[in-house]
C-alpha cells in the first residue's frame, strides 16, 4: 500500500485509516483460512510495524500492525507468516548504493513510466541489488522481525527482479573482478563461454544471497519456516537455491490454462519430492487480454478447478487478496474465497495431506533439466520456455496417462528410479552420468521415449553432431530435412502398437520444425517414412515424395524398450493440437512401458488425474474436471461454469477388491478385464476422489 504522505499525489485521503487487524483475522477465520500471510515490508518499501531500519507506513501512526495481526491470529487459531519483499522496492533507490545498475550506470527500473496520463498509476519497479548494502538492509529487516514477533515463518518475494538482472553496480563489478579477474560481460555479450561463465557465477551468487537471508531467519529461531517465491522455475536459479526452503512455492496468476497449472504443480513437487508445496492463486484476473491485475474476482468455477488441481497434486493453496485503501477487507472477495475453499476439505481423506506417508504413483516421468534450461535460456537469466516438455505433458494429461517430472539432479543421483518410463523431451544435453543411469534403467526393464535433438547438444568437448544416446536409440543422426513443413506417413501394412489408432497412408503434419534424418543400426526397426511436401503449392501443403528415413525408431534394449521420434511432437502438439500427434505420444509411452499405467482414464481430454498410494496399499485417485473452459491448453480465459462429464471410465491395472467414492463411500461398479478392472464412474463435476483397494493391499489381506 503506497504511503499517502509521500507516494501519492496531494489530495488523497490517508491509506489504512480504518484498518482493524482483529476484525480482519476474525473474517478470515470464519471463511476457512488456516494461515495468514501479512506484508511486513512490501514492494512500496513500506513496513507495517515498529521498525528500527525501514520506512514505517505513516497511515498507521503509532500502531504496530504486525503485533496486532499476530495476536489476533493466535486468538483465532491461525498460523501467521510474514511477507518480505526482497529486491523490488519503490524506496530501494533512495540509498544509491542499494540500486542495481545497468551497464551505463543508471539504476535498474523494470517498468519505466510510459507516460500515459490517464492511467491512474504507472508502476515503476526500482530494483535493489543484494550483493552489497541492499542485502544488509534486508538482513536487518528479517532479523528484527524474527526476533521481535510471534510469527510462524517468512515468505520471501521477488528475488528474481534482481536475480535475473545483469547488475553492473560497483559491488557486483568488484566481486566479479575478484573472482574471475575480468569484467562483467557487456550487454553485447550474451552467449558463448564468457557469458556462460558469468551465468554460472551469477547463479551461485543468487543462491548465496538467498541462503544468507534464510539462515539469518533460522538463526534467530530455528522453528521458523522459510520459502521464496518462484522456486526453481527460472534460469537464474540452480537446484541448490531451493535447498533451505521448507516448501516450494510458485504463483499461478495469468490464466495460463489448467494444463500449465498441473505442470507447475509437478514442477514444484519434483524440486523437493514428498515435501508439500504451495501455489499462489490470485483473486484478480491478471494479465488476461492485456489487462494487468484488474480489481476483479475470478469466477468461482475457475478458482475451484484451480484449487482442486493443486490439492489433487499434493499442494496447498494460497489465495492472494488485497485490502481496500482504507484498510478493510473486500467482503465480496472473502465470500468468494470461502466458497472456493469449500472444494478442498472433501479432497483430504481424514484431513491428512497426501504428502504425509503417501507417495505419488509414478508412471511416465518427463526430464526437467536445469542444464538444458541454461542452454535454452540463451541470453536471458529469466523465464525459460520448454515447449517440448510442456506440449508432451499436455498430450499425456489429455490422454488420461499419468505423468510427472524427474529433475536432472534426481536422474544423476543414486536413488532408485521408480517410474516405468522416462521421457526425454528434446533434451539436447545429456551428461555422461545421466546416460549411464538411463542405460541401466532401460537394461533393467524401464522404458525410454526421446524426441528430436535429444542428446545431440554440445558437451564440454564442443558440438557432438551425433547422439550421445545413439546406442540406446539404435540410430545415428545424419542431418535435418530441408523443409519446415514435412510429414510422417505410416503404411497400411505396418503393424505395431505404436501405430494404434493412427491413420495409414496419411501424411501427419510436422510444421515449422525440421525433422531429422537418422540411420538405423543393424537389426533395429524404423516405422513409417518421412515425407516431403510438393513444391510450388501452398494451399494445404500437399505431401509428395517419401524419403527412406523413418520418423520413428523403436527397439528392445535388454529388458527394456526405447522409442526415438525424429520430430518435436510435444511442441507440435502444444501448438496445433492434432489428435494424431497426441495419440502418437501416448502410444509411445505405453509401448516403452510395456503396458498402460496403473490407471488410465477413458474420458474427455479435460480431466486431470493424480494417483497416490497410501502406506496400506490403498490407492487414491483424484480426478479434476475442467470442462467448461475448453480443452486443457486453452489460455487467457476464465471458466465461469463447469460442465459435468458423464461416462468416464477408469482402467485399473491388477486385481481390484473394492472401489468407492470418497467421502460418501458409494461403491463404484467395475468389471474385470484382462489387465485388471474397468470402473464406470458417476458424473464428475469439478472433482471426484476414488478409494481403490487392490486385492493384495494390507487393508484387504489383514
Ligand atoms: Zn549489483
Amino acid at each position: 500500500m503506497p504511503d499517502s504522505a509521500d507516494q501519492m499525489p496531494p489530495g488523497q485521503p490517508p491509506n489504512l485509516r480504518n484498518i482493524d487487524p482483529e476484525r480482519i483475522v476474525r473474517q478470515l477465520a470464519a471463511a476457512g483460512v488456516e494461515a495468514l500471510y501479512v506484508h511486513a515490508k512490501d514492494n512500496q518499501g513500506n513496513c507495517y510495524y515498529d521498525t528500527q531500519v525501514g520506512h514505517k507506513h505513516s497511515g498507521i501512526g503509532e500502531r504496530d500492525l504486525l503485533r496486532e495481526f499476530a495476536a489476533a491470529s493466535r486468538l483465532h487459531g491461525l498460523a501467521i507468516l510474514f511477507y518480505v519483499q526482497l529486491t523490488r522496492d519503490r524506496r530501494g533507490h533512495a540509498e544509491p548504493s542499494y540500486a542495481a545498475r545497468n551497464a551505463d550506470g543508471q539504476p535498474v527500473i523494470i517498468h519505466p513510466a510510459l507516460g500515459r496520463p490517464f492511467n491512474p498509476t504507472l508502476e515503476q519497479a526500482p530494483v535493489m541489488c543484494l550483493a552489497g548494502g541492499g542485502r544488509d538492509y534486508i538482513l536487518a529487516i528479517v532479523r528484527e522481525l524474527a526476533a521481535g514477533y510471534d510469527t510462524d515463518g517468512f515468505w520471501l518475494d521477488c528475488f528474481g527482479w534482481w536475480g535475473q538482472t545483469v547488475c553492473y553496480c560497483l559491488v557486483c563489478q568488484a566481486r566479479y573482478q575478484a573472482d574471475h579477474g575480468a569484467e562483467i560481460p557487456p550487454p553485447s555479450v550474451r552467449s558463448g563461454d564468457i557469458w556462460l561463465r558469468y551465468f554460472a557465477w551469477r547463479r551461485r551468487l543468487n543462491t548465496l544471497c538467498l541462503h544468507e537471508i534464510e539462515r539469518a531467519i533460522r538463526s534467530v529461531r530455528s522453528s521458523l519456516s522459510v520459502t521464496h517465491n518462484n522456486g526453481a522455475i527460472f534460469a537464474y536459479e540452480d537446484w541448490a537455491m531451493s535447498e533451505l526452503d521448507d516448501y516450494v512455492t510458485n504463483e499461478c496468476q495469468n490464466q495460463d490454462g489448467f494444463a500449465a497449472l498441473g505442470l507447475l504443480c509437478r514442477r514444484n513437487w519434483a524440486v523437493k519430492g514428498e515435501a508439500p508445496f504451495e501455489i499462489e492463486l490470485w483473486r484478480f484476473n491478471s494479465k488476461m487480454m492485456g489487462i494487468s491485475r484488474e480489481y476483479q474476482l475470478r469466477p468461482l468455477a475457475q478458482l475451484q478447478a484451480e484449487m482442486a488441481i493443486v490439492t489433487a497434486n499434493g499442494g496447498f493453496v494460497q489465495y492472494y487478496d488485497q485490502i481496500r485503501p482504507d484498510g478493510t477487507l473486500d467482503e465480496r472477495s472473502v465470500a468468494r474465497m470461502r466458497d472456493a475453499f469449500a472444494i478442498i476439505p472433501p479432497m483430504l481423506p481424514g484431513r491428512v495431506l497426501p504428502a504425509q506417508g503417501w507417495r505419488r504413483c509414478r508412471y511416465a516421468s518427463l526430464l526437467w533439466s536445469k542444464t538444458n534450461d541454461v542452454v535454452r535460456a540463451g541470453s536471458k537469466l529469466g523465464r525459460v520456455e520448454d515447449p517440448e516438455l510442456e506440449g508432451f505433458a499436455t498430450a499425456l494429461a489429455e490422454s488420461g496417462v499419468l505423468y510427472d517430472l524427474i529433475t536432472d539432479r534426481e536422474l544423476a543421483g543414486h536413488a532408485p528410479l521408480p517410474m516405468e518410463v522416462i521421457v526425454l523431451p528434446n533434451v539436447e544435453t545429456i551428461s555422461a552420468r545421466e546416460a549411464e543411469r538411463l542405460r541401466g534403467f532401460v537394461a533393467a526393464g524401464g522404458g525410454l521415449v526421446a524426441t528430436y535433438r535429444t542428446s545431440l547438444g554440445e558437451t564440454e568437448d564442443g558440438p557432438l553432431l551425433r547422439f550421445a544416446l545413439a546406442d540406446l536409440f539404435g540410430a545415428d543422426y545424419l542431418e535435418p530435412v530441408s523443409y519446415l513443413y514435412s510429414y510422417q506417413k505410416f503404411a497400411a501394412a505396418e503393424e505395431h502398437p505404436l501405430l494404434d489408432g493412427l491413420p495409414r497412408d496419411w501424411p501427419i503434419s510436422s510444421w515449422d520444425r525440421l525433422q531429422l534424418k537418422v540411420a538405423l543400426h543393424e537389426g533395429v526397426d524404423g516405422l513409417g517414412r518421412i515425407v516431403l511436401p510438393m513444391r510450388g503449392m501452398h494451399m494445404g501443403y500437399p505431401a509428395q515424395e517419401a524419403t527412406e528415413y523413418p520418423p520413428v525408431v523403436c527397439r528392445n534394449y535388454r529388458k527394456g524398450r526405447v522409442v526415438y521420434m525424429a520430430s518435436p511432437l510435444g511442441e507440435i502438439y502444444g501448438r496445433y493440437g492434432h489428435d494424431d500427434t497426441r495419440r502418437q505420444i501416448a502410444n509411445a509411452v505405453r509401448w516403452a512401458a510395456q503396458g498402460a499405467g496403473p490407471v488410465e482414464i477413458d474420458g474427455p481430454p479435460t480431466i486431470e488425474a493424480v494417483l497416490w498410494q497410501a502406506g496400506d496399499g490403498v490407492h487414491w485417485l483424484h480426478l479434476v474436471n475442467t470442462a467448461g473452459a475448453g480443452p486443457l491448453r486453452a489460455r487467457m480465459t476464465a471458466m465461469h461454469a463447469v460442465l459435468p462429464v458423464q461416462g468416464v471410465r477408469v482402467r485399473w491395472r491388477g486385481p481390484l477388491a473394492r472401489a468407492q467414492r470418497h467421502p460418501c463411500g458409494t461403491p463404484i461398479p467395475f468389471e474385470r478385464s484382462a489387465e485388471g478392472a474397468i470402473l464406470a464412474l458417476p458424473a464428475i463435476e469439478i472433482h471426484l476422489l476414488l478409494e481403490l483397494v487392490p486385492a493384495d493391499s494390507t487393508r484387504e489381506t489383514t
